[in-house]
This record gives C-alpha cells, sequence and structure tokens, in this order.
C-alpha cells in the first residue's frame, strides 16, 4: 500500500504536471493508487496524494463505511482532465478525505459536469457526470491544482459575503 500523504505535506499544495507519457509504469501506478485507495475505504484518490505530482485520479464510488450511500461505479482512471462546462446550479454536501482523517466538511460543488479526459491508454473520453459523481470528479480534480478540502472550504466562506443564494 501507498502511503497517503497528509494535509501540512507540500505536494498537496502543489500544481501537477499534464501526463505525457502513457507507459507501464503509469498503469503500474494506477494499480497501487486503487489498491491503496480500497484498503483507506475511499472513493477516490488523486496522483499528489501519493506523493506523485501528475494530472492522475480515480473514481471509484461504492458503498461502504465511510460512505454508505455512495453509488457504485466501477474504477474509472482518469488522466488530463479538463471541465468544459458546468451548471450554474450548486449543491452542497459532505466531503471526506484521505488525506484528511476524521473530518468532514460541507462543500458545494456544481450538479453536472460536463468533462473531457484520457484513459490509460491516451484514448480521450467526454461525459457529463451529474450527482455524487460529480461531487467526486471536482473533488479530485481540485487535489490536481493542489487545492483540498481546507482550501476548498475557505474559498466558500470568503466568497459566501459578497454572493447571494439565486
Ligand atoms: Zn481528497
Amino acid at each position: 500500500m501507498l502511503a497517503i500523504a497528509q494535509v501540512g505535506e507540500a505536494i498537496l499544495n502543489r500544481q501537477v504536471q499534464q501526463v505525457t507519457e502513457f507507459s507501464a509504469t503509469l498503469t503500474q501506478l494506477a494499480d497501487n493508487m486503487l489498491e491503496s485507495m480500497m484498503l483507506a475505504k475511499g472513493i477516490g484518490i488523486a496522483a499528489p496524494q501519493v506523493n506523485q505530482s501528475i494530472a492522475m485520479f480515480i473514481m471509484a464510488s461504492k458503498p461502504n463505511e465511510r460512505y454508505p450511500d455512495a453509488p457504485y461505479i466501477e474504477p474509472c482512471i482518469v488522466v488530463n482532465p479538463k471541465i468544459i462546462a458546468c451548471s450554474d446550479e450548486l449543491v452542497s454536501g459532505e466531503e471526506g478525505c484521505l488525506s484528511i482523517e476524521l473530518q468532514r466538511f460541507v462543500i458545494l460543488r456544481h450538479e453536472w459536469v460536463e468533462v473531457r479526459f484520457q484513459d490509460l491508454n491516451g484514448l480521450e473520453h467526454q461525459q457529463t457526470l451529474t450527482g455524487f459523481i460529480a461531487r467526486i470528479f471536482q473533488h479530485e480534480f481540485d487535489h490536481l491544482q493542489g487545492i483540498t478540502l481546507y482550501e476548498r472550504s475557505a474559498m466558500q466562506t470568503e466568497s459566501s459575503f459578497g454572493e447571494d443564494a439565486q
């Protein structure tokens, strides 16, 4: 199992590099990340959390003790993701993070996002994600920009003074 970086470690606040080589090493890293995520009972994990500053994460939602209401989706490896469109509507929900043990945050996310990413073979995919899956995507996407739940919740608190609810 790979060690999971905890908040306070610099790697979690660093902007990642794009993946340019779709090699066996990348696949091996994805396998190790998936295993570590499952052992830690996570529903997603991003490369910076295992000390790799590259644009890759995994979403693999299924109900477990940490997220009893999570929907089931097959593990999805996401490389070089982009959010190309999103809903104006924001929804709030509770999130935890493998890098912030024992804490939950109420976080606003776009209700849906239209995303583009590559798989481990470099093939392009485009999908529209909604609800909880959209939330996982946005959480992991934040990790690639060096944003953890600490920074995200602080941003919300600051901006909530200027913006009214629509
Ligand atoms: Zn996280």
